[in-house]
């Protein structure tokens, strides 16, 4: 016991401030090292994990995000943009390249896959959903009634 005492009086405590609210804290050169010792509380250290999250995904790529395993690109002048101001990338891509806004019916299939794959040669039109899934999708699972259950 008498060790360990002295063992505590010779770490020497560092100040620090809460990242989040910046709120004065003891901490100890270990606990750093091991990326400790940064906030106050765990609610603080929740808050700024949260807070990282979202800038990280907002600034991906620059104004890119992901929604459901797709590409969205920040473009809020484009007529089909959510209340956010983003557009599916693969679809931006298909009118770029047809010249002209999609309709909410026509699909844009990728060929190998790869929903964030949205290069150009990667990306095929289909008038349909159901055409859609019954030329590229044929085996995907259907309900009762025989159509395509999306995902
Ligand atoms: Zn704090
Ligand atoms: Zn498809």
């Amino acid at each position: 016991m008498s060790r360990y005492n002295y063992k505590m009086r010779k770490v020497k405590r560092i100040r620090k401030n809460c990242k989040t609210c910046k709120t004065e804290i003891f901490t100890i050169k270990s606990r750093i090292r091991d990326g400790r010792g940064k906030f106050c509380s765990q609610k603080c250290v929740s808050k700024w994990l949260a807070k990282y999250k979202k800038e990280k995904a907002f600034n991906w790529k620059g104004g890119k995000v992901l929604s459901n395993g797709y590409i969205m690109i920040y473009k809020p002048e484009h007529p089909k943009a959510s209340p956010q101001g983003y557009i599916l990338e693969h679809r931006l891509k298909m009118e770029e390249k047809m010249g002209r806004y999609l309709q909410n019916e026509e699909v844009v299939h990728h060929i190998n896959g790869d929903r964030r794959d949205n290069r150009i040669f990667n990306l095929k039109l289909h008038k349909s959903n159901s055409g859609h899934f019954r030329e590229e999708h044929p085996d995907f699972p259907r309900d009762y009634r025989g159509r395509f259950i999306s995902t």
